[in-house]
């Protein structure tokens, strides 16, 4: 049996989860849910016992208006993740041909790319955790698929718009370029969906995980234009999202409930203020790096015993396997009495 996998599949080291990662927690800051609960949507069983092939279409139609594109341009699949899965096995020949990375920034590009048996091919940010264009110009010959998470995770920040730019530009008719928006609620001024008419080879990821809070529900997007989107459709499951999903994400994107996101996203910013403001009065703290999203990324000088002490308190926050960020924690942001405890213990 030991031989049996795949050998690139006995090597790989599985994407670390928050909750793979587990631990014994009461405030849990690992990984960029909101802390809100929700008022429970009302579901329509009725139709159960159908396949919801009619639910992606309306689906499809809301979360266009939403973001002001033509539905033909969305595709709805079970988060943001299966669509980035999805575009490394459309468009990487296993062992052949490569995604371009710009770490330390999402961990699932590259281990999509890994599973997929794609090469890996990491152009570190500057050291200002901008992209670095030089080398992102000098990528290998068989360069598919271009992922920038932008704002990015785990730094928060996002990049310059000019910057992007220029890079979609220079992969114009050479590959994709795929922006990673999970985060564009906290700074929509920042989006670059607006460019999509512009660029066939360029792909927005989104998802309804992070500020619309719905991470249990799992639902996502890939948005492009038709040439990238046969092929996607192609490869895509026939039925991605289960119909009580479905339903959710519809109701979702109602303009009530958009509106109670803008809400709460609001208010996670107010909360990001306070306790940035909070840190950087810390003696521990060495920098907090400027935030455009619901987490912040904070260097300490000890922090093997902040980590520690955080843990003893029950307080689960999360450590970036980087060697840029060894003394980093991502502290998401929950609710203004969450941020308050970790403060109190990081003032001990
Ligand atoms: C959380 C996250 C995702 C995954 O989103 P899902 O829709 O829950 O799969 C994708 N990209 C980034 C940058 C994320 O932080």
């Amino acid at each position: 049996m030991k031989s049996l996998p795949c050998p690139h599949i006995l090597q790989l080291e599985p994407y670390m989860s928050a909750r793979r990662i587990g631990g014994n927690g009461k405030v849990w800051l690992n990984a960029n849910e909101l802390p809100f609960a929700r008022m429970p949507y009302p579901l329509d069983e009725s139709q159960y016992h159908r396949y919801p092939d009619h639910l992606p279409d309306l689906l499809h139609q809301k979360y266009a208006e939403y973001c002001q594109l033509q539905p033909e341009q969305v595709l709805a699949l079970r988060g943001a993740d299966e669509a980035i899965d999805l575009l490394i096995r459309s468009y990487c020949r296993a062992s052949i041909d490569s995604i371009v990375t710009s770490s330390p920034t999402y961990g699932m590009y590259e281990v999509c790319g890994q599973i997929q048996d794609a090469q890996v091919c990491d152009i570190p940010l500057t050291e200002d955790f901008e992209l670095n264009l030089a080398q992102l110009k000098q990528t290998p010959p068989n360069t598919k698929l271009v992922f920038v998470c932008n704002p990015n995770n785990p730094t928060g920040n996002a990049f310059s718009r000019q910057s992007i730019i220029e890079l979609i530009e220079y992969y114009r008719d050479r590959a994709l370029v795929v922006i990673d928006e999970a985060y564009i609620e906290f700074c929509p001024e920042q989006s670059l969906v607006g460019l999509l008419k512009r660029y066939p080879h360029l792909v927005i990821i989104r998802t309804l995980s992070k500020a619309f809070g719905l991470a249990g529900v799992h639902v996502g997007f890939a948005l492009a234009n038709s040439e990238v989107m046969e092929t996607l459709r192609k490869v895509a499951a026939p039925y991605p999202l289960a119909d009580p999903c479905a339903q959710i994400a519809l109701s979702a994107l109602e303009n009530n409930a958009i509106d109670m996101m803008q809400r709460q996203v609001d208010e996670i910013k107010q909360t990001r203020q306070l306790f940035v403001e909070q840190l950087s009065l810390l003696a521990n703290v060495v920098q907090v790096f400027p935030s455009q999203t619901n987490f912040v990324l904070v260097e300490f000088a000890e922090v093997k015993s902040v980590w520690e002490t955080l843990v003893s308190h029950y307080i689960i926050a999360r450590q970036i396997p980087h060697q840029r960020l060894e003394r980093g924690i991502r502290f998401t942001i929950g609710s203004i009495d969450e941020m308050k405890q970790v403060i109190e213990v990081l003032k001990q």
